[in-house]
């Protein structure tokens, strides 16, 4: 019923000639598989190049942040009508890694996420726990808080571009992955807070995607779960063998 998605977030990697290549190659790889959304996520700096090179593909441009004002005094911000016109149909909001070093909050999340929405633009809103949490047992006092924080006053926005992304810190880079019991277990709490706040049907529309050092070797058993909608993916984008071998078990899955 939701078809499964699959983003390549490709972090601070890739100039505009490497990220040319990379979308040329993704393409040939993929170019016979349907039944899955995919996009990619490259540096600010190398939207350009990869507009010219996905050309008239359905493989969707997606930013890796977006600032809340159209514009004005925001040094190193970019707004949504800026990565509209950049022909980005997606951001990401919220990245750990924007928690972790940049001083991202829940509400700068929620700012950024509401001005997403209103210009139109899709979000990819993260959530996750750190090991620390997890060890003491507040995995979904963290996630909920994060969800209430992200979703504060978006009940009347457009939510059908709307996408959580369910990453766990500890997992991110590590090579450690979530296991399947404990990825559907916070993919089904995410679901049922989406309920709880947007109503069945847009909880049961929504797509939650999972992240965290997703590989062509584990994707088909994450990417079966009942909850898990597909996945970012971070490294393994980074190679058009891999990233595409992971969009291929997102397919047989479905
Ligand atoms: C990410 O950056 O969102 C991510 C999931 O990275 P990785 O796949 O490398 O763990």
């Amino acid at each position: 019923m939701r078809t499964p998605f699959i983003a390549g977030n490709w972090k601070m990697h890739k100039n505009s000639a490497e990220t040319a290549k990379l979308i040329g190659e993704i393409k040939k790889l993929t170019a016979n598989v349907s039944g899955v959304d995919i996009a990619v996520a490259p540096p600010f700096t190398s939207l350009a190049s990869a507009k010219i090179a996905l050309g008239s593909s359905s493989i969707g441009l997606c930013a890796q942040n977006v600032h809340w004002e159209e514009k004005g005094a925001f040094t190193g911000e970019i707004s949504p009508q800026m990565l509209l016109d950049a022909a980005c149909g997606w951001a990401i909001i919220g990245h750990s890694e924007r928690r972790q070093y940049f001083g991202e909050t829940d509400e700068t999340v929620n700012k950024r996420f509401r001005s997403a929405l209103s210009a139109g633009l899709g979000a990819i809103v993260c959530v996750g726990e750190t090991l620390e949490e997890r060890e003491a047992d507040k995995t979904s006092g963290v996630v909920e808080r994060q969800l209430d924080g992200a979703f504060q006053d978006t009940k009347d926005s457009n939510l059908e571009k709307v996408i959580v992304a369910y990453e766990p810190v500890w997992a991110i880079g590590t090579g450690r992955t979530a296991t399947a019991e404990q990825a559907q277990e916070v993919h089904g709490l995410i679901r049922a807070n989406l309920a709880l706040r947007l109503g069945e049907k847009v909880s049961s529309a929504t797509r939650i995607l999972y992240g965290g050092s997703v590989k062509p070797g584990n994707a088909a058993k994450l990417l079966a779960l009942p909850d898990v909608d597909g996945a970012l993916v971070g490294g393994a984008s980074l190679l058009a063998e891999d990233f595409s071998a992971i969009i291929r078990a997102s397919v047989k899955n479905e």
